[in-house]
């Protein structure tokens, strides 16, 4: 079928055309462009019902012009899909070889729980449309690396999101230029770094799982981490260093027993170092490890791979590997409660006023055991004693700090009033192993955060990781399993007896 038999076919249809293609064109009336955006730059006019519309920046056409620009492919392929919608005849079935994806149908789409999202169409659209193969854009920086190429040769690089669905995607020219694809949703969303394509779904479940996870801002950093790291670890790569932080908080609340690596930019040179803040922020929002190029020039990963070679670049990375401290709330309260202090009269509060502002001092991490009558503290995952003496010299520093003398009197019996109204401790939960990156549960054998209501007192300062395919505590940590065994007899001896 001739592609202007298919666009005499389509006359009055185009509506509900660019409908089912998931192109918003508005009823008529001023609005953005689907192609170039803005707020009120096009106009779908749809002369003699041919689809046209006129828009300021891109210029003017029909509707099968609309759907070459929107899905950036020829007249051929656009008719195809306007025939499709109309149930024609055409040559859609020709099979690519070297397709990165086969088309999958809505169907399948359904069965797999992928919503029906627009984005995530026009993705999978263009995906289907790649080969995988070797860029210019890679060549030019001595990287070998299959990526989904478009027919013009640019690099289609899909980005995913951690709710299994494709969420735009990142053009990369042959000169390194990129722009994001129009209707992206960049936030918490990134690009696998790999030569193997895999849905979303794939994705998430290989993260979830995974120990190591490497998250870096650009591909071509992902790419190069990858070639001189030969560990197994998972690389995305989250576009700019804004994202880091997004992508790097849902990975963790996907795999809480990961160990997290962001791969930063150094941005030295410019007012801010954007790239080195942004990274040792997001490391310590999910307790995680930073590297940076210690360069005294702006570099990524890349770029010192580049000038310094794979092994330097290798020695370099694992140099520069940081666990920042993490963000220490309770200091941060201290903070406040001594900005607050200013506008206080300590002498003149209520001694349960005073034991208030010293358990805000602790972040309102304290608690009382009843059996001991000992204050304890929740601090570094555990609850630990916390000593009357320690309690009220703080206070008696508050008092020092807001400029006010102090009365031993008036500091005990706010320690005794304390002692009154704070929570009393629970038991500790038997069946949980305190690790320093969250806690396991024996019975449900599943790892999970930390919780203060736990109440455990000790934590075993190891990082957990969970078991790797064909592994398990019989095979690989007999001695474990069977202190696990004897622990789980003893407590049925108990039962018995
Ligand atoms: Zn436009």
């Amino acid at each position: 079928m001739k592609i202007s038999d298919i666009t005499a076919q389509a006359v009055g249809k185009w509506d509900y055309i660019f409908h089912s293609l998931g192109i918003e064109v508005g009823n008529g009336k001023h609005c953005p462009c689907p192609i170039c955006g803005g707020k009120d730059r096009f106009r779908f006019d749809n002369q003699n019902g041919r689809g046209t519309y006129i828009c300021n920046q891109c210029g003017s056409g029909d509707g099968l012009e609309l759907i070459k620009h929107y899905y950036h492919c020829d007249a051929k392929e656009a008719s195809i899909k306007v025939a499709e919608y109309l149930n024609l005849p055409n040559q859609s079935d020709q099979i690519r070889e070297k397709t990165v994806f086969k088309k999958i149908d809505s169907e399948q789409l359904h069965n797999n729980n992928i919503p029906e999202n627009h984005v995530c169409k026009k993705v999978e659209y263009l995906l289907y449309k790649t080969s995988l193969g070797q860029s210019e854009y890679l060549t030019k920086k001595g990287l070998t690396f299959d990526l989904p190429l478009l027919d013009n040769g640019r690099i289609f690089a899909p980005m995913l999101n951690l709710h299994n669905e494709y969420a735009g995607a990142q053009f990369i020219e042959s000169d390194g230029s990129k722009h994001l694809m129009k209707g992206s949703n960049k936030k918490g969303a990134f690009i696998l770094v790999s030569s193997i394509m895999s849905r979303p779904a794939e994705v998430c479940a290989k993260l979830r799982s995974h120990n190591e996870i490497i998250i870096c801002e650009g591909l071509a950093t992902g790419i190069s981490i990858a070639e001189f790291r030969h560990r197994d670890a998972i690389i995305i790569a989250a576009v700019d260093a804004g994202n880091l932080i997004h992508v790097a908080k849902a990975v963790r609340e996907l795999n809480p027993a990961a160990k997290i690596i962001i791969a930063g930019d150094n941005d030295i040179g410019n007012d801010k170092n954007t790239g080195k803040e942004k990274a040792i922020e997001t490391a310590q929002a999910v307790n995680g490890y930073y590297s940076i190029p210690d360069t005294d020039f702006k570099a990524d990963w890349d770029d010192y791979r580049q000038q310094f070679g794979l092994e330097k670049t290798l020695a370099s990375f694992n140099a520069n590997l940081i666990k920042p401290e993490l963000q220490n709330s309770d200091l941060l309260i201290n903070v406040k409660v001594k900005k607050e202090l200013s506008g206080m009269n300590l002498s003149q509060m209520a001694s349960s006023q005073r034991a208030d502002l010293l358990n805000q001092y602790y972040g309102n991490n304290l608690a009382i055991n009843l059996r001991t009558d000992e204050i304890y503290h929740y601090q570094d995952n555990v609850w630990q004693p916390i000593s009357d003496k320690v309690l009220m010299r703080t206070l008696a520093d508050l008092f020092t700090q807001s400029g006010e003398l102090f009365n031993p009197l008036r500091i005990s019996s706010a320690v005794e009033s304390l002692r009154l109204s704070l929570p009393i401790m629970g038991i500790p939960q038997k069946d949980l192993i305190c690790f320093r990156n969250g806690v396991y549960e024996l019975k449900s054998q599943t790892f999970r955060p930390h919780n203060k209501q736990d109440w455990l007192l000790v934590s075993n300062d190891i990082d957990y990781y969970p078991a790797k395919e064909n592994e398990s505590f019989d095979t690989h940590a007999p001695n474990f399993a069977k202190w696990l065994k004897e622990h789980q007899a003893i407590k049925i001896r108990l039962k018995i007896s």
